[in-house]
């Protein structure tokens, strides 16, 4: 693994799915094999493979500070193209400092992530009273995590921390995607821990040898998408949970 601190130029950048992202890191320690963040590689001369590289924003809270006056409000998205409670963030807490100026400004945050290590900041996130966590949950199955996102935190410990969020009295959310084989039960899982679950399918190629080399080729299809989201979509639905699925 390359580590680098680096001084970034800007941090509040405009997004699509939300007003504004954050991205306190550039790579994933994670390294999740169907990555679609991979392609930043390119804007940033890193050569290493995907997971094994980590630009540390050590100036991002500083630049958040400045951006944040002159800029409309708007939800912010921590992250869009990085986890933004990947291991290093245990040590450098940049996205721990870049949601305190969030939260300070009363600005609508999102938080993304698979990694328990947000409850770390459950303290800051109470403050906030417009802030939703989600989990990335893209299967029930711990061994078909392994195949794909070998270095994610594990299905249980992100389901656990969930449960703790929402128990706490956050709004939460968990997003299903990619939906990866073995996600069948998260509809039976989910109940109490999310106020809603979304759902997409496998958009990107990147994870194509894994399932061929894994025998999992029939869970990359249409049919496969289509019957696990609308059984998962279902066992939500009969528990009273909000779930969509945006394929
Ligand atoms: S945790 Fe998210 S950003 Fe990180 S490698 Fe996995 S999918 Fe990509």
């Amino acid at each position: 693994m390359i580590i680098r601190e680096i001084r970034s130029k800007t941090i509040l950048s405009a997004s699509k799915i939300h007003n504004y992202v954050i991205n306190p890191y550039i790579g994933c320690h994670h390294g999740c094999s169907y990555c679609y963040a991979r392609f930043i590689k390119k804007f940033t001369g890193h050569e290493e493979p995907w997971g094994e590289f980590v630009d540390i924003k050590i100036n991002a809270a500083e630049l958040l500070h400045n951006e944040i006056r002159k800029k409309k409000p708007g939800t912010v998205w921590v992250s869009g193209l990085c986890d933004p409670y990947q291991p290093l963030e245990e040590s450098y807490r940049i996205t721990r400092n870049c949601l305190e100026v969030l939260i300070e400004h009363r600005w609508p945050v999102v938080i993304q992530t698979r990694s328990p290590l947000v409850l770390r900041d459950l303290d800051i996130i109470r403050k906030s009273e417009r802030i939703e966590v989600g989990f990335s949950i893209t299967t029930a199955d711990d061994d078909v995590r392994k195949i794909f996102e070998a270095e994610a935190p594990s299905i249980s410990d992100r389901l656990a921390a969930l449960e703790r969020l929402h128990d706490s009295g956050i709004s939460t959310y968990a997003m299903i995607a990619p939906m990866l084989p073995g996600a069948e039960e998260l509809g039976k899982l989910l109940p109490g821990k999310a106020d809603r679950v979304l759902i997409d399918k496998m958009n990107y190629h990147y994870a194509d040898h894994i399932y061929h080399n894994s025998r999992l080729d029939d869970k990359l299809t249409d049919e496969f998408f289509r019957s696990t989201g609308n059984k998962i979509v279902k066992d939500c639905k009969e528990a009273g949970l909000c779930c969509n699925l945006v394929f």
